[in-house]
């Protein structure tokens, strides 16, 4: 079995884990991103479903509760596009799938409420199942994501390039890399973003690269890039094992009790390390921003401000304190 990002592919392994009714494309697009994809024709009167290319929208008539798709070709190859499982080289209806998920993935990084709205969406139907079925869907998801890596890695680069509609390296890593992440926080909102962002990746394929640059795993808008984008195989490990890993320490700044470490403020965020006298060797700080009292210790230290927010505390101080010791000793000799 192959694992892809690919809607059709993703609703399979829910409805698989879930026990629930096989819906057809046109009615999993319309429950998983409700309002967005498909708009219902309220007309009463049964007729083909038919794509309005101003809109990005396809307008259907729901019959006896679920929305009928008919026989126009166009819309047909283009839900078959957005599911991910249409064959053959309909360039046109591709590219029309294309403007479709270059509009979606617009909505969703530059409009606070679709995200958000998206987000309470997922939470409320994952809230509704039992917390078995909540706790497979989570493994089942990790490990999809861990085959779908895997598969990737050992693709040559010939089929990865050459494969119909390839995505690209940076989008497939983050979106895999935060599946990978939120599911390995076995919290029910890891659960939510995790599968969230299952859906983002699979439906919007590159395009989804707009939002995973946008936001981080938590679905918090990034604070700030990080410089190097390490190999996704090595992230992976690091996520999964962290204790066998050492910290390395390079820079000069060894007078700092926490070389290296930039703090950010609990509450506003600002960046303390900026705000004037801020002294790392004080065990509080207050931000002269918001006035909040931030503790400054080993025990606040995290790797990523997603961390911080997901709660995921991986930082040994032991270790922290032994980087430092290290390129003391180097300076030395
Ligand atoms: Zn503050």
């Amino acid at each position: 079995m192959k694992h892809e990002l690919r809607f059709g592919m993703i609703t399979e392994l829910y409805s698989t884990v879930t026990g629930s009714r096989k819906a057809s494309a046109l009615d999993l697009l319309d429950h998983w991103f409700p309002g967005l994809i498909v708009e219902e024709d309220r007309s009463g009167i049964r007729k083909d479903a038919v794509y309005d290319d101003l809109q990005y929208r396809i307008k259907a008539v729901r019959v006896n509760g679920r929305l009928y798709t008919g026989n126009d070709s166009r819309t047909i190859q283009i839900i078959g596009r957005l599911n991910g499982t249409a064959k053959g080289n309909q360039e046109t209806e591709q590219k029309t799938a294309e403007l479709i998920r270059k509009h979606l993935a617009y909505l969703i990084a530059e409009d606070d409420h679709t995200a958000a709205d998206l987000f309470d969406h997922v939470h409320e139907q994952l809230a509704a199942l039992d917390d078995s079925v909540q706790q497979k869907l989570c493994t089942q998801l990790q490990e999809y994501a861990l085959y779908a890596a895997e598969e990737r890695t050992a693709m040559d680069e010939y089929t990865r390039v050459h494969e119909p509609f390839p995505m690209d390296e940076e989008v497939f890593s983050r979106i895999v890399y935060n599946v990978i992440y939120q599911t390995g926080l076995q919290t029910f909102r890891g659960l939510c973003c995790a599968w969230l962002w299952m859906l983002c990746g699979s439906l919007l394929r590159n395009e989804a690269g707009r939002v995973t640059r946008i936001y981080d795993s938590a679905w918090v808008p990034v604070f700030r890039e990080t410089a190097e984008t390490p190999d996704l195989a090595d992230k992976i490990d690091y996520l999964q094992h962290p204790e066998q890993y050492e910290y390395v320490y390079l820079g000069d700044d060894l007078d700092a009790r926490f070389p290296g470490v930039e703090w950010y403020c609990d509450h506003c965020t600002a960046h303390l390390n900026d705000q004037p006298g801020f002294d790392d060797h004080r065990n509080v700080w207050v931000c002269s921003r918001c006035g909040c009292e931030n503790r400054i210790s080993s025990e606040e230290i995290y790797d990523s401000r997603q961390d911080w927010y997901s709660g995921r505390h991986t930082n040994d101080p032991a270790k922290f304190r032994k980087a430092i010791r290290r390129r003391r000793k180097e300076k030395r000799t």
